[in-house]
């Protein structure tokens, strides 16, 4: 039996959280003094949708291997985050087939990351091939939607990928929404320019996600209608926001926010495998990036397309409330609960019988950039820090 004595990030009120293996076991109020006030909160592991790797390592990387997977999944965990779905951009076929049978034989042998890897998300190949909306995807590598190939990729990634994003224009991409929909796999609308009927063609064949709303997006495009309103616009669709200060101006947050409300926003740091590098000029064979000495990471050769964010779904969770106003809660529960629901996973909880998945962190204070977290405790064992 291991136990933790924290506020909780919901209510803060003071308790004892006990569990026995990976399950939590008993979430015990307590009452409150002068002392429990000083208490860090604690709150379920954080679970992000979009993370394309870490320090060099990209997971759509033609010779990514298990131990690459498991270098850049690991520093996750100091920030909060118990749970990701790997992310490969649009690649070779022969890369993406690599790329997700090795994440899948590194979750085979490795049980912190099984456990951390819930399901992959294949972002594109089938997208839009047009500047602006593809955004740092190699342009050689989109094609058309293909049921065929993703059932061969699927394959290779053992049932693994649980999220695709594809452009509703695509040739073909209305009849592998069906599929894909109907195969369990939630389809996502990104890195577009769909026309309006396009899109609700796309939302009516089982599309119930925008991928990173606002971003893989043309620098000028018509005022209304355009691909941004209308998928605003539908009540069907969640979306996708990297909040990370960089991607989303705080007005444009606000504005998506209200549209969407706080369960259907899903926040994410769609972190570039060049997080966590120097600044400089980085390169591989998916394309030259540059991390600036503010942080951004920008396409090589000019400042308007980001290819990712530097930072993680910490961030994301500070910016939110800084932005917006919502809760910690609300924004803790959109940086894991919103997300884990669409995709069909089990929710984050501070509930008995669930995975033990938690972060210990100290209150958000003004001026913050991230969360303060203190410790992460995956499936009961403890990663990051101490629980006293
Ligand atoms: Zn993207």
């Amino acid at each position: 039996m291991a136990q933790l004595h924290a506020r909780r990030y919901d209510t803060g009120e003071p308790v004892r959280v006990t569990w026995t293996g990976s399950t939590i076991a008993s979430v015990t109020p307590l009452a409150a003094t002068a002392e429990t006030s000083r208490w860090p909160l604690v709150a379920p592991g954080l679970f992000d949708p979009q993370v394309n790797g870490y320090a060099g390592v990209w997971f759509s990387d033609p010779q990514l291997t298990p131990e690459k997977v498991e270098a850049a999944v690991k520093p996750y965990l100091a920030m909060g985050v118990t749970r990701l779905c790997p992310t490969l951009i649009t690649a070779s076929h022969e890369a993406l087939k690599n790329g997700l049978a090795a994440i899948r034989l590194a979750c085979e042998r490795t049980d912190w990351l099984a456990q951390m890897v819930p399901g992959c998300h294949l972002e594109g190949p089938f997208i839009s091939p047009v500047d602006g909306c593809r955004g740092a995807h190699p342009r050689e590598h989109v094609r058309p939607a293909s049921w065929e190939e993703f059932q061969l990729l699927q394959d290779a990634a053992g049932g693994l990928v649980r999220l695709i994003t594809l452009a509703p224009e695509a040739p073909y991409a209305q009849d592998f929404i069906r599929k894909a929909t109907a195969s369990g796999v939630v389809v996502s609308i990104g890195h577009t320019c769909a026309e309006t009927q396009q899109i609700e063609a796309a939302v009516d064949a089982g599309a119930r996600l925008s991928t990173h709303l606002g971003n893989g997006a043309q620098g000028m495009i018509r005022r209304h209608p355009n691909y941004i309103w209308d998928q605003l616009a539908d009540d069907r669709l969640a979306a996708s926001l990297i909040v990370d200060g960089q991607h989303l101006p705080e007005s444009v947050v606000r504005c998506m926010l209200r549209v969407k409300g706080v369960d259907r926003v899903i926040l994410t740091c769609d972190a570039s495998g060049w997080a966590g590098c120097a600044p400089g000029v980085h390169g591989n064979q998916l394309g030259d990036a540059e991390v600036l000495e503010d942080g951004r990471i920008v396409v090589a050769g000019q400042r308007q397309f980001l290819a990712g964010s530097g930072v993680g779904t910490d961030t994301c969770v500070v910016k939110m409330i800084q932005f917006t106003g919502v809760s910690l809660a609300e924004a803790v529960d959109m940086a894991g609960r919103n997300a884990a629901r669409l995709l069909g996973f089990p929710l984050p909880s501070l509930e008995p019988e669930t995975r033990a998945d938690l972060v210990l962190f100290d209150a958000p204070q003004p001026g913050d950039g991230k969360m303060r977290v203190r410790a992460a405790v995956l499936a009961g064992q403890t990663r990051v820090g101490t629980l006293s």
